[in-house]
């Protein structure tokens, strides 16, 4: 699967995720901007944002990019039917979120259409 495609369904489809992989985020997205702040980084391990719980540390073992090719893979085998891809009607290319209506490789428009 693509970079794109990837990154589609971790930003679009989040509410897939099981409540391990929503953490997993997290602990990635709070541990990094807390990266240079101490006082920051236990104060986001106090309030929960950044999780020790080993199966949550666990899906992050492999860095954060397996991490997601991890999550979308088995988001793709148990709920595709949950993911929305709206690809371009003319080039068939992913669009740029759920409800876009023009193409950014094309520049086609569906403004129009049902
Ligand atoms: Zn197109």
């Amino acid at each position: 699967m693509d970079r794109e495609t990837i990154n589609y369904i971790i930003r679009y489809f989040r509410k897939l995720m099981t409540d391990d992989e929503a953490l997993a985020l997290n602990h990635h997205m709070y541990t990094f901007k807390s990266s240079e702040n101490v006082y920051m980084r236990n104060l986001m391990i106090k309030r929960g944002w950044i999780s020790s719980d080993p199966e949550v540390t666990k899906l992050l073992e492999n860095g954060y990019e397996v991490f997601e090719q991890n999550v979308v893979t088995r988001i793709m085998t148990e709920t595709p039917e949950k993911v929305f891809f709206n690809n371009c009607p003319k080039c068939h290319r992913l669009a740029r979120t759920p409800y876009a209506k023009q193409c950014r490789y094309c520049g086609y428009s569906w403004h129009h259409s049902p």
